[in-house]
């Protein structure tokens, strides 16, 4: 390696020195496939560089976060929230002192597996799935970066390092676990996961928690009058409102918003580090025999967090507006699995020709993955234009 490129990664070792308890490239469980170092960046940086040039990446710019896509330029998609979990999950990182990069890797990643139209799309292909194994978005996630991406010569998938692979899989059933080897040990062990695949599962519910409530205020489906029931968001406005009176009431939310954001991550960074000091954290070890998450809010918060979460499900993610397109969306991807299992004629040549070869192989069960991984890929555009093309 030329001397200059050696010392500017030293440098950056020197300068980005992580907590003992942080996850270090040193000690990776490594990849699937072995494959030489890189000269100019660490394993978990490759991982997220990987990431961000898949297919299922540039998907998410077109899949639904809460509102279909095309109801609003503004509103979330998956894509920008998947940059907002990696903005609050680094910053995080950055303040535990934890590895920044691995991070950064898991929150992009993290939803990759997630179909068209929100909740309602993974639900009603859940549901089409049931006989056949099931679909969880986590799960799909994993196998996306493990077998879907077809990008390299010598391997299917990405080939990530095991930490970017666990952060990913965030929860998993026993019986699914069972089947998943080295990957699904843990929850047969009942063990953690390391600190960064935590607090990224923590900065997604901080994430869209937040931006649900500027999307739903934006959408006028939630009012501010509403939110003011909710005590961690009327604590920040009835501040600002006192501060800026004279503001508009939808920049007095954006701040209120903001200040939540902060107070979050705050809370979550202190209470963490007391956790790693009461429990005497000292390395990854004691993270995984930990008997509970290291990284959580301190009770108050907590509480706080489930009834900011509970007003969301019970006034937006169950509005009547929000319903019609849920129901619209199930109707779209259940048409489409039925269509294809029934008439895989229909399908794109190459995903037919992969549904009979596998069927050979696997059955049925192996028969509708094929479909439900087509589908599941789909964005909110593209599955509308495959309902047209096959009704
Ligand atoms: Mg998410």
């Amino acid at each position: 390696m030329p001397e200059n490129i050696r010392n500017n990664i030293d440098q950056s070792k020197a300068e980005n020195f992580l907590a003992s308890y942080a996850v270090s490239q040193e000690q990776s469980l490594g990849r699937k496939y072995s494959e030489p170092a890189c000269n100019t960046r660490t394993e978990y940086q490759r991982d997220r560089d990987r990431i961000i040039h898949s297919t299922a990446f540039r998907r998410l710019e077109y899949k639904t976060q809460v509102f279909i896509n095309h109801e609003g330029d503004l509103y979330r998609t998956r894509l920008t929230h998947s940059l907002e979990v990696a903005q609050i999950a680094r910053s995080i990182a950055r303040a535990l002192k934890l590895n920044e990069d691995l991070t950064e890797a898991i929150a992009l990643a993290h939803d990759l597996g997630h179909t068209a139209f929100g909740h309602a799309g993974q639900d009603a292909l859940h549901d089409c799935m049931k006989n056949y194994g099931g679909f969880e978005h986590n799960l799909q996630s994993l196998r996306v970066v493990d077998h879907l991406e077809e990008k390299y010569p010598e391997f299917d998938g990405l080939n990530l390092t095991f930490e970017t692979r666990e952060g990913i899989l965030k929860h998993c059933s026993i019986k699914n676990a069972r089947e998943m080897g080295f990957i699904g040990q843990r929850f047969l062990d009942r063990t953690q996961p390391s600190i960064e695949a935590q607090l990224t599962n923590i900065a997604d519910a901080i994430a869209y928690n937040n931006h649900d409530v500027d999307d739903g205020l934006r959408s006028g489906l939630i009012s501010i009058d509403q939110l003011n029931q909710i005590e961690l968001f009327s604590r920040h406005y009835y501040d600002v409102d006192s501060r800026f009176c004279d503001l508009p009431e939808k920049r007095k939310a954006q701040e209120a918003i903001r200040r939540i954001i902060n107070q979050l991550v705050c809370d979550l960074i202190n209470n963490t580090l007391n956790n790693i000091h009461d429990s005497s954290i000292y390395t990854l070890d004691d993270v995984r025999a930990s008997q509970h998450s290291v990284v959580a809010f301190s009770p108050i918060i907590k509480s706080q967090m489930m009834e900011l979460k509970s007003f969301l499900h019970a006034n937006l993610y169950q509005h009547e507006q929000v319903n019609k397109m849920s129901n619209n969306a199930k109707e779209v991807i259940t048409n489409l699995f039925y269509k294809f299992f029934k008439s895989p004629e229909l399908l794109p040549k190459e995903h037919r020709e992969k549904a009979f070869t596998r069927k050979e192989i696997g059955g049925e069960d192996a028969f509708a993955r094929i479909i439900a991984d087509y589908i599941a890929g789909m964005t909110d555009r593209y599955a509308q234009i495959e309902y047209r093309r096959i009704n």
